[in-house]
């Protein structure tokens, strides 16, 4: 997501980051971008957890993203605590968002640095906010009262150099959701913010900007741009349409052709915003996500059967939360005359969780309290990084 943005930076187009709730979005978002060949943010806001399962849908955004020929980033989209953007990263995001913007600046940026640190341990960027965006995803900004706060530049300069974000959203006037009339936006404020950072701009609120609008944001930084609700009012068009017209309340009937009504309005942005047919030069100049395994085969001493399987279950438990790690298999071998009886595979979401696992309080408790003590002398511990064939190097 970092090389995304920073291509996109430098030629001064945008990234659509469309958060996604069903698999009609992501389907037709990826319909949309593979039709005009660009790369494409898939996100998912903690604010809709409540609309579907984090984990289920996330299999099929990674999914979606590894069979594709186009570059796909995929965002935790409003992380509210650093746990939430652990688990983002555990179960695949390749950025996250942490909003501290509620957060008096000094306290936003304690929240900021320790997403930063860990995110970065794992090979992941992070995007900070400062400022007020009113609204949520997809409601109407009436419903979420509260004034516009404007970030401020000298604000915004103490806080990307304070945290190290990769990329910062700002509040220049935009609001979450549907409001009414043509918002105001204070151009010479982000032209000031974007001289002063020089690093890739994030806007939240796209829905109901104008065409001109887009183009003076993109102008001035803005690489990637939050849209979801215009996405939303097209897919709930399309149920009220089909209930009118059919006259069933069947659920396959109402929702028959969501996707198709999301990938129109995508396009759209798509082709407004500059990233169409940029999916080639991108692929060229980005770092792929490569996966590490982290592999040890061994034996055990002074442990019976059981005493195995609780140490084996014990490490499945603490490893896994360590920020970094996508899974823990842990297997005994099916060979006979197999000359190590067990083994660990961790799977890393990038090499650099090589260094930031090994030093991390839980897996070094559970390495001298339940492992060492207990592994036989002669074991093989290694690092594989996936290898980077054409097939699996998109994502
Ligand atoms: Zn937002």
């Amino acid at each position: 997501m970092k090389d995304m943005l920073s291509h996109a930076y430098k030629h001064q187009y945008a990234i659509a980051a469309f958060d996604v709730v069903s698999l009609d979005f992501i389907e037709g978002i990826m319909a949309a971008a593979e039709a005009k060949q660009a790369p494409i943010i898939i996100s998912l806001a903690e604010s809709h957890f409540e609309y579907f399962d984090f984990e289920l849908l996330m299999a099929a955004v990674e999914k979606a993203a590894v069979r594709t020929d186009i570059p796909v980033a995929i965002h935790l989209d409003h992380g509210e605590s650093y746990k939430s953007a652990v688990r983002g990263i555990n179960l695949g995001c390749t950025g996250v968002m942490v909003d501290a913007s509620n957060l008096p600046l000094q306290q936003n940026i304690e929240q900021t640095k320790a997403v930063v640190a860990m995110a970065h341990g794992c090979g992941i960027p992070v995007e900070g906010e400062l400022g007020y965006v009113p609204g949520v995803e997809g409601e109407d900004a009436e419903r979420h009262p509260g004034e516009v706060v404007y970030t401020t530049v000298a604000d915004a300069k103490t806080y990307v150099d304070a945290t190290g974000i990769d990329f910062i959203a700002v509040s220049v006037g935009t609001v979450h959701g549907r409001m009414k009339g043509e918002p105001k936006l204070d151009f010479e404020r982000l032209t000031e913010i974007n001289r002063a950072l020089q690093i890739p701009i994030v806007i939240h609120g796209g829905t109901g900007l104008g065409e001109e609008q887009f183009h003076q944001l993109i102008k001035n930084g803005v690489t990637k741009i939050n849209y979801y609700t215009a996405l939303a009012d097209a897919a709930g068009r399309c149920i009220a349409n089909n209930a009118t017209s059919t006259g069933s309340a069947g659920y396959t009937s109402l929702v028959k052709g969501i996707s198709d009504a999301i990938q129109l309005e995508a396009e759209r942005c798509i082709e407004l915003w500059g990233s169409a047919g940029k999916a080639e030069a991108l692929l060229s100049c980005c770092r792929p996500t490569l996966p590490v395994e982290h592999v040890i085969l061994y034996n055990t001493k002074d442990l019976d059967a059981d005493g195995i399987k609780d140490m084996m279950a014990e490490g499945k438990r603490v490893l896994s939360e360590i920020p970094g790690v996508r899974e823990v298999f842990t297997g005994d071998v099916i060979q006979e005359d197999g000359n190590y009886r067990y083994c660990w595979v961790v799977r890393f979401t990038d090499r650099s969780v090589i260094d930031s696992y090994r030093v991390h309080p839980d897996h070094q408790h559970f390495a001298d309290t339940h492992f060492r003590p207990y592994a036989a002398d002669g074991r093989v511990s290694l690092d594989y990084q996936a290898s980077l064939l054409d097939e699996d190097s998109k994502a």
